[in-house]
């Protein structure tokens, strides 16, 4: 299964955790994995705090002074901060289902980490049975 997330910036973190619970619900999924799979090379996937969306700027902006825009970059489309932040995120999350319900602490939530936007995306999701 595959859903699309429409980005707005050039950098962004956008909730997918009610994309993807429907995705669960509506596959009728009840109990063992979701695989989260993001196929690009300048996004990611990450779970982190969903409740006060400040946290996803602060991260954001660490990422963004780790990762510096301007530097001895070769890489000659001139996204080499997108790709590198892609790799110190990472492409995947494994999430468990249970009774219907991804399996998530209170405060968290999916994130979209979009990192050379804004861009259409898309993001694969696997359901692994119990
Ligand atoms: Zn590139």
């Amino acid at each position: 299964m595959v859903i699309t997330v429409k980005t707005g910036s050039r950098t962004e973190f956008v909730d997918i955790t009610a994309d993807i619970q429907k995705a669960v619900s509506a596959g009728g999924f009840q109990d063992g994995l979701c695989m989260i799979y993001v196929p690009h090379t300048t996004a990611a996937v990450t779970i982190n705090e969903s409740a006060d969306p400040i946290v996803k700027k602060d991260i954001l902006m660490i990422l963004n002074q780790i990762v510096p825009w301007q530097a001895e970059y070769r890489h000659m489309e001139g996204n080499s901060p997108a790709h590198v932040k892609s790799t110190l995120v990472g492409a995947s999350e494994l999430v468990m289902v249970e009774n219907g319900r991804l399996v998530l602490g209170t405060w968290q939530g999916i994130f979209f980490c979009e990192f050379d936007g804004p861009r259409t995306r898309k993001v694969h999701l696997k359901f692994m049975q119990e």
